[in-house]
C-alpha cells in the first residue's frame, strides 16, 4: 500500500478518495468508472499544467506521430489532442502516408527529441508493417517517451518498481485500483496478455504493489484455472468477450482492457447519417471480458467503453507534465 501511496502522492499529487472495501464482503457489481477517476486525474494535470506554465514561462507539449489511414488509430489521436487542448497543452500533430519512408519519420523524430518546446513523443502503434515499429520507438529520447517503451524506462520499472516515464495503460489501471480502495497487498493478480504496452508493465506494477502476479499468453496451458484463481483479472488480450462469468472467483477484481468491434444489429448501419458526430457503421465496442456474465460474480468491473480507455489518455497527459517537470529540472542543474 505504500507503493500505491507513493504513487499517488508524487505522481499524480493527492491521493484519491479511499473506500475501505473487503473483497469478500464488498457489494458484487460495482461499477469502476474510468470516466469518473479519469476526471479527477485531468483535473490535477490542469492544474499542474498552469503551475508549470507559470514557473517555466510555457505549457508542457506533446507531439504526435500518425502513419497511415487506419480509423481506429485517427481517432485515438484526435481524442488525445483534443483532451491536450482542454487542459491547456500544445500538441503537435504530424501526418504520414502508409508509404512514408523510414528515414522521413527518423527526421522528425530528430528535430522533436531536440525541440525545446516539446516534453512528450508519441508514435501512435501499430505502424506500417515496412517499418520497423521498435527502432523507431526506441529512437524517442528517454526523457520525452511519454508511452514509456523506452528501454531505458521499462529498465528501471522493472527494477525498481517505478519509473518516471511508465506506460500509461497500466498506470491508469494502478489508479483505477486504487479507486477501489481495496489493499493490493497479497492479492493474486492474474493478467492475460504480455504485450510491452500492456502485460508486462502492468506485471511490474502489480508485483511493486506486492501482488503475486501470474501473466498468461497466447500459449498458457489451463488459462481458466489461472483466472479461476485470480482476486485481480486484467484481460488485455485483444479477443471480443473472451473471459466468462464462470471462469470467474466469486468477488474477483475485473479490469478489462480489451477494445473490440463487433457487428451489432441494434446499431446504426454502415453509411447511415451520423449520431452526435459518430458515423453509424453497424458495430459496438467491447471488451475482451463478457460483461454481463462477469458483472455479478465479481466485486468490481470496468465497462468499455469509459474503464480503461479514459485514464490512458489522462496518464498520458500526466507522463507529458512529469517529462515537463523532469527536463525543466534537469536544464536548470546544466
Ligand atoms: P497484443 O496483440 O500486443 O497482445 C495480446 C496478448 O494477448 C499477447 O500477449 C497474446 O499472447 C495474448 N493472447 C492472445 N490470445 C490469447 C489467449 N487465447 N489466451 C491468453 N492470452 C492470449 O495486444 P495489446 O496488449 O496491445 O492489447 C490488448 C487489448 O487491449 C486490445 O484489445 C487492445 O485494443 C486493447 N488496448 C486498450 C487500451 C486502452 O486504453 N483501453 C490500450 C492498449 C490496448 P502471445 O504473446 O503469446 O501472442
Amino acid at each position: 500500500m505504500k507503493f500505491l501511496q507513493r504513487l499517488g502522492h508524487i505522481r499524480f499529487g493527492r491521493q484519491l478518495p479511499v473506500r475501505r472495501f473487503c473483497q469478500e464482503t464488498a457489494p458484487r457489481g460495482q461499477v469502476l468508472c474510468g470516466k469518473t477517476v479519469a476526471k479527477e486525474c485531468r483535473k490535477r494535470v490542469k492544474k499542474q499544467v498552469k503551475e508549470f506554465q507559470e514557473i517555466v514561462g510555457r505549457a508542457p507539449g506533446l507531439a504526435v506521430l500518425l502513419v497511415g489511414n487506419r480509423p481506429d488509430s485517427a481517432a485515438y489521436v484526435m481524442s488525445k489532442t483534443k483532451t491536450c487542448a482542454k487542459l491547456g497543452m500544445p500538441s503537435f500533430q504530424y501526418n504520414f502516408p502508409e508509404s512514408v519512408r523510414e528515414s522521413e519519420i527518423f527526421t522528425t523524430l530528430d528535430y522533436l527529441n531536440k525541440n525545446d518546446s516539446v516534453d512528450g513523443i508519441l508514435v501512435q502503434l501499430p505502424l506500417p508493417k515496412h517499418l520497423d515499429e521498435d527502432r523507431l520507438i526506441q529512437y524517442i529520447h528517454p526523457h520525452k517517451d511519454v508511452d514509456g517503451l523506452n528501454v531505458n524506462n521499462v529498465g528501471t520499472l522493472t527494477s525498481y518498481g517505478d519509473a518516471p516515464l511508465k506506460a500509461c495503460t497500466p498506470s491508469g489501471i494502478m489508479q483505477l485500483l486504487v479507486a477501489t480502495g481495496e489493499d493490493l497487498e497479497g492479492k493474486h493478480a492474474v493478467i492475460m496478455g504480455r504485450s510491452d504496452i500492456v502485460g508486462k508493465p502492468m506485471a511490474s506494477l502489480l508485483l511493486a504493489a506486492n501482488c503475486t502476479v501470474t501473466v498468461c499468453h497466447s500459449r498458457t496451458k489451463n488459462l481458466q484455472t489461472h483466472i479461476g484463481m485470480a482476486d485481480i483479472v486484467v484481460a488485455a488480450l485483444g479477443k471480443p468477450e473472451f473471459v466468462q462469468g464462470d471462469w470467474i472467483k466469486d468477488g474477483a477484481i475485473v479490469i478489462d482492457v480489451g477494445i473490440n468491434k463487433i457487428p451489432d444489429p441494434n446499431a446504426p448501419p454502415a453509411g447511415s447519417p451520423s449520431l452526435k458526430g459518430k458515423k453509424g457503421d453497424g458495430m459496438k465496442m467491447v471488451g475482451d471480458v463478457d460483461y454481463a456474465s462477469c458483472k455479478p460474480k465479481c466485486s468490481w468491473i470496468t465497462p468499455v467503453p469509459g474503464g480503461v480507455g479514459p485514464m490512458t489518455i489522462a496518464m498520458l497527459l500526466q507522463n507529458t507534465v512529469n517529462s515537463g517537470w523532469a527536463r525543466y529540472k534537469l536544464a536548470q542543474k546544466e
